[in-house]
């Protein structure tokens, strides 16, 4: 299913490697001042005057990351894109470059390369970054992609984990879990296609969560937000492996520990509606189904004014003293001490 049999195929092999990266790359447009030097030399050249510079790596590996059976190959490059960019808004930066770096078989044919810059190429059109680089080569099986991010910031507005103290709010963006429940629902079908490729699933009743999984967004807005509202969040860690490994992270780094109220937890209505028909617990899935790429981080009791008409934000629960623990009160008041559950890439 990597491709329409009836559309065009042209063999990678026929255009050379160099033809080939000039072929994917010659549509991508320079539009920051601080790109000196894009495609084309042995390597860009950047400028980021009095700036801080953030840079943020990843890599997707087909059969680990990405199902070709399901995942359309334009949207797979939008959400290479989007996944980094993600790291890089945690940081409260702005994201300005990317390069992306790919591996692939003859199995692919230039069409399907064109597939995949299409969305490489809409996102960094979307989310306003230029391409500047990246590396082509051959590989035996599957397709592997790495996008590295590189943004800029001013240097007192950097955010890290761990600056989180007790007493902070704990605020989320967004809803969770809807990509993991996407996911299922699109094995799901996949299963169904196999045993009987004319079945037409309805997908309508779960467009939303279908979306969250394939075409996942950066919370880039999030960022002018804390500026226009003159919010500092004191830690930050972006949503990518669900949300109970991410607070774990914050309360380490910042020797922290936290209350997470489970009657507090953002779902969407879909989310609800799915998790009930696949008989599975709405928290779990919220704590830990992982690629929302919502933000999740921690500000100032004080702050709270600041934050609390905005539709955008849930506080979900609040930082405590790092020897009271990490615990999610449930909606019966009882405490349970917060577990990583999220995906872990080495056990996968
Ligand atoms: P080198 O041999 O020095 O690695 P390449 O021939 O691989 O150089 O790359 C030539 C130019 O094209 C460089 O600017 C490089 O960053 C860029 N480039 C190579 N592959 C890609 C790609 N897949 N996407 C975007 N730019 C690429
Ligand atoms: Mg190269």
């Amino acid at each position: 299913m990597i491709e329409d049999k009836n559309q065009q195929r042209t063999p990678l092999n026929s255009l050379g490697e160099f033809g080939l990266i000039d072929h994917l790359t010659s549509q991508f447009k320079v539009s920051h001042k601080s790109t000196i030097k894009s495609i084309g030399d042995d390597a860009a050249v950047l400028e980021f005057k009095d700036k801080q510079v953030v840079v943020s790596t990843d890599f997707l590996v087909e059969g680990v990351h990405f199902d070709l059976s399901y995942v359309p190959l334009k949207h797979l490059g939008y959400k290479a894109v989007v996944v980094n960019l993600s790291d890089v808004y945690a940081m409260n930066a702005q994201a300005t470059q990317i390069t992306v770096s790919i591996a692939v078989s003859n199995r692919f044919s230039l069409e399907a390369l064109e597939a995949l810059y299409e969305g490489i190429q809409t996102a960094a059109k979307i989310y306003n970054v230029d391409v500047v680089g990246g590396d082509t080569t051959t590989s035996t099986s599957g397709l592997l992609i790495s996008v590295t991010a590189i943004g800029e910031i001013e240097k007192d507005n950097v955010v890290y984990r761990s600056g989180a103290n007790s007493n902070d709010l704990l605020v989320v963006t967004g809803d969770l879990g809807g990509a993991y429940m996407g996911l299922q629902v699109l094995e799901r079908e996949k299963q169904v296609f196999l045993v009987n490729p004319n079945s037409q699933p309805d997908m309508e009743p779960y467009t939303y969560i279908i979306e969250r999984q394939l075409k996942p967004e950066a919370r880039k807005d999030i960022i002018k937000l804390f500026k226009d509202l003159k919010v500092k969040p004191t830690s930050m860690i972006d949503i990518s492996d669900g949300l109970s490994s991410e607070v774990m992270h914050l309360c380490k780094q910042s020797n922290v520990g936290c209350d997470l109220y489970e009657n507090k937890l953002p779902l969407d209505p879909q989310v609800i509606s799915t998790c009930e028909e696949f008989n599975i617990d709405s928290t779990t899935v919220a704590l830990n189904g992982g690629e929302d790429y919502e933000l999740l981080f921690t500000i100032a009791q004080e702050d709270f004014p600041k934050i609390k008409a905005n539709p955008n934000f849930t506080v979900i629960g609040h930082m405590t003293n790092a020897n009271s623990g990490m615990y999610l009160v449930t909606r019966a008041e009882t405490k349970i001490p917060i577990k990583a559950q999220g995906w872990n890439p080495l056990n996968d």
